[in-house]
């Protein structure tokens, strides 16, 4: 029977499950660190891209103004999904009434250079 008990607090680390003394934060199994769950601040921040304001790296959303914090999208800021299309159907299509314009003259010019006779 040993009198260790009592007061004596332990935690498992959160990397490997070892037992680790409560007041040790660096796990001495498997050497993860573990912020004290007390400590203000030790989650990275960044700041919202709304509102600036600082919010811990894993919130998705900022408590400050209520919006998304992480973008994640696939498109520019600021180019509507639809205007990105037209520009990218825009150049083939200039491109076919180009070539179907000269076309014919192309041929008639070849013609007249007596290639085709
Ligand atoms: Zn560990
Ligand atoms: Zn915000």
């Amino acid at each position: 029977m040993s009198a260790a008990a009592g007061n004596e607090r332990v935690r498992f680390c959160m990397q490997c499950g070892e037992v680790v003394a409560f007041d040790v934060r660096t796990c001495g199994a498997c050497g993860h660190y573990e912020p004290h769950p007390d400590e203000p601040g030790v989650e990275p921040e960044r700041p919202c891209p709304h509102c600036a304001h600082g919010n811990p790296v894993s919130l998705l959303f900022c408590p400050q103004c209520g919006r998304e914090v992480d973008g994640g999208g696939g498109l520019p800021a600021g180019v509507p999904w639809d205007e990105a299309a037209e520009r990218d159907a825009g150049a083939p299509a200039y491109l076919m009434i180009a070539l179907a314009l000269a076309a014919p003259l192309a041929l008639a010019a070849a013609i007249a250079a007596g290639w085709l006779t």
